[in-house]
């Protein structure tokens, strides 16, 4: 089914000609990769989700998931749509070759973000934090921690969440209450409750891999005295096999006004015998960890922000086209034909709006990309570093431009519906909920 959510050209605009991103491919990462590779990748990326993430996105909207008090129960397309996101490598997309995926650069495996993201916000939120997950593994894991717990996110096999907020600590990460306590064989317990945790709960995959912020006792007081844990659903047995359920528990489910799709959670670690808990690097280093995590989720938020917003800058331009509305103030004539409301001021005014920041959002979010090809991957020293202080500055930009830009054009495209566009007959409006949380 054609993807009507997102601009195929106007991605590869980007990145043929602002970002000439085939000069990545002399660069020995991608040595194996050519233009062709990328635009296939980018066509496949269209055509999963125009099949598999766009037809079920208003019933995922309007049948959230269930908690019956032993399992999470989601619509089937869900899990249907991810199965040929993993068979076709989706979510190895950055990691290297030697552990299953396809070394492509940022910049190309943004692009296929934003073209599942326009399709279906909710059921992409799954590999969302799961790539997020395995990056930080590939950075920060041990070789052991690798093979046991990301590689199995590569293979699809096992899901990953960000675990950091907690009832009583949002913002305030050092105000977290998660305790870890070392054991004599090197793991830690952990204890504690961890409040809106997307994708925290589901049948989806084999195994579900929390990464979780807690402090050890006797630690530095504040952000200095917060580690960075594995703590998986079901432990994992020395030959990779699913071993016994850990002491993780779902409490509940939040019921948001978008994003329904993906579940949203509060989760009890260690109700019990305390849940089985692994380092990651060294004690008291988990915020700096995690905040490479957040880097990149925050080039994803803003992403995802103008994913929606073009959603909806496409269907109201198309709707715009149209419908027959009113006439010119200087033709009044009952008798003489309707205009297309395309052809009144203001209606263009909203359409070119939209556009302006849809289109401006995509370009900002893949430049802040493809600065992170030339940190990882540019052959000079000088402008490696110059291109990871960019980013720096510009991290924030991406993040919260978009999220407020996008959610403005949202808002036009609802008003060019008209009294259509507040009703669920319409996508808009559910673009609008979705987005409204990319703001937060
Ligand atoms: C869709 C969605 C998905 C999420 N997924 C996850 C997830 O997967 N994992 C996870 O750990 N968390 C997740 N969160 C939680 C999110 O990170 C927290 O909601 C956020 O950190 C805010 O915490 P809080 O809700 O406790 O609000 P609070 O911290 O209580 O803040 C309330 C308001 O006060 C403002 N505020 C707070 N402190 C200050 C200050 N010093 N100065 C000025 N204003 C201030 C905040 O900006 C906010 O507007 C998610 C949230 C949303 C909306």
């Amino acid at each position: 089914m054609p993807l009507e959510t997102i601009s195929l050209e106007d991605i590869s605009f980007h990145l043929t000609e602002m970002l000439d991103v085939k000069r990545l491919c002399s660069r020995d990462r991608f040595s194996e990769h050519d233009e062709a590779v990328f635009d296939a990748v980018l066509k496949t990326a269209e055509q999963i989700a125009g099949d598999l993430f766009a037809p079920h996105n208003q019933k995922a909207d309007q049948n959230e998931p269930t908690f019956d008090g032993e399992k999470v129960h989601i619509i089937p397309e869900v899990k249907d749509a991810l199965a040929a996101y993993i068979d076709a490598g989706f979510m190895g997309i950055q990691h290297d070759y030697d552990v299953g995926g396809m070394q492509l650069p940022a910049s190309v495996a943004m692009s296929c973000s934003a073209i599942f993201n326009s399709a279906n916000v909710g059921t992409a939120g799954y590999p969302f934090l799961t790539i997020g997950a395995s990056n930080v593994l590939r950075t920060y894991g041990s070789d052991e921690q690798k093979h046991r717990f990301m590689e199995p996110m590569i293979e699809g096999r096992f899901f990953g969440t960000m675990c950091l907020s907690e009832p009583q600590a949002g913002s305030s990460l050092s105000d977290i209450k998660t305790q870890a306590v070392p054991q004599d064989d090197g793991t830690y317990r952990i204890t504690g409750n961890k409040m809106w945790i997307s994708a925290g709960e589901h049948e989806l995959s084999e195994n579900i891999i929390h990464l979780v912020l807690a402090k050890v006792p006797g630690g530095p007081a504040g952000v200095k005295g917060i580690s960075l844990f594995i703590v998986p659903k079901f432990l994992v047995n020395d030959d990779g096999s699913i071993g016994e359920r850990n002491d993780v528990s779902l409490a509940g489910l939040n019921h948001k006004m978008g994003y329904r799709g993906t579940t949203n959670t509060l989760l009890n670690f260690g109700e019990n015998e305390g849940a089985v808990g692994y380092l990651i690097g060294e004690e008291h280093k988990g915020l700096f960890y995690m905040f490479h995590m957040m880097n990149e989720a925050r080039i994803g938020v803003g992403l995802g922000a103008v994913s929606l917003g073009y959603a909806g800058y496409l269907y109201s331009l198309e709707y715009a086209k149209n419908r027959p509305q009113g006439r010119h103030p200087d033709g009044k004539d009952p008798t003489s034909d309707q205009l297309m409301l395309i052809e009144h001021a203001d209606i263009k005014r909203l359409l070119l709006a939209q556009k302006a920041a849809v289109e401006g959002g995509l370009a900002l979010c893949l430049y802040a990309a493809d600065l992170v090809d030339d940190e990882n991957t540019s052959p000079n020293e000088k402008d490696r570093a110059e291109a990871s202080l960019l980013l720096d500055t510009l991290t924030p930009v991406v993040k919260s431009w978009p999220s407020e830009f996008c959610l403005e054009a949202n808002k036009h495209a609802i008003q060019i519906l008209g009294g259509y566009g507040y009703t669920r007959d319409y996508p808009v409006e559910q673009y609008y909920r979705d987005n409204r949380l990319n703001y937060s």
